[in-house]
């Protein structure tokens, strides 16, 4: 079964003026749009046509069709993980971010400071590893999928093209919008129940 698109959560101006309906635009409607295709066109050329899309990941050797499929993954995930609705972190997940890093502003600091540092294209990632919260990146495609202690919880797009669109190459505006006013902290806490990886998973 052929991967496909999956429609954002939201409407295409809803993140606006964070991130504009030209933005997801194109990273929705073509580089998402682009990774699914090739995806495809990958796995039935590797014999892997009837995985799942996390089934390709882990079964596909280190080279294009992992990372782009990887890529289908985060993609798919990333857009859950935004949200207009500016909803504060509440129980649990308020628990362990005091505990991991304070407050609510201490997380987000620590996070915005890995995303920030993060040389090259990639991914940030809010991971559950045992019983507590972790910050890290992943270089391009790669994914939590790929790795132990690694239980996504969220993530944010550092790819050029996550933000040239509206912010040239102010990636630290980006960062700081995105984290003081788009994180969708009701499906943070969800992800708690270590089912993250199926959500952005398909076929
Ligand atoms: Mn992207």
């Amino acid at each position: 079964m052929a991967f496909t698109l999956p429609p954002l959560p939201y409407d295409r101006d809803a993140l606006a003026p964070h991130i504009s309906a030209e933005t997801l635009d194109y990273h929705h409607g073509r580089h998402h749009r682009a990774y699914v295709d090739r995806a495809n066109a990958l796995a039935e050329e590797a014999g892997l046509g009837s995985h799942s899309l996390l089934g390709v990941i882990r079964a596909a050797p280190p080279g294009p069709l992992c990372q782009i499929a990887g890529q289908v993954w985060n993609h798919s995930f990333f857009w859950q993980c935004l949200s207009p609705d500016e909803r504060p972190p509440t129980d649990q997940l308020a628990m362990l971010i005091e505990q991991g890093f304070g407050s609510h502003a201490g997380l987000i600091e620590a996070f915005s400071a890995v995303a920030t540092a993060h040389f090259g294209s990639g991914w940030a990632w809010l991971v559950l590893d045992g019983s507590a919260l972790r910050i890290t990146a992943l270089h391009d495609g790669d994914t939590p999928a790929l790795h132990e202690g690694m239980v996504p919880l969220f993530t944010l797009d550092l790819w050029e093209h996550a933000y040239y669109v509206d912010r040239r190459d102010a990636r630290r505006d980006y960062i700081a919008a995105v984290m003081a006013h788009l994180v969708n902290w009701t499906f943070v806490a969800m992800n708690l129940d270590s089912e993250g990886l199926s959500r952005g998973d398909q076929g």
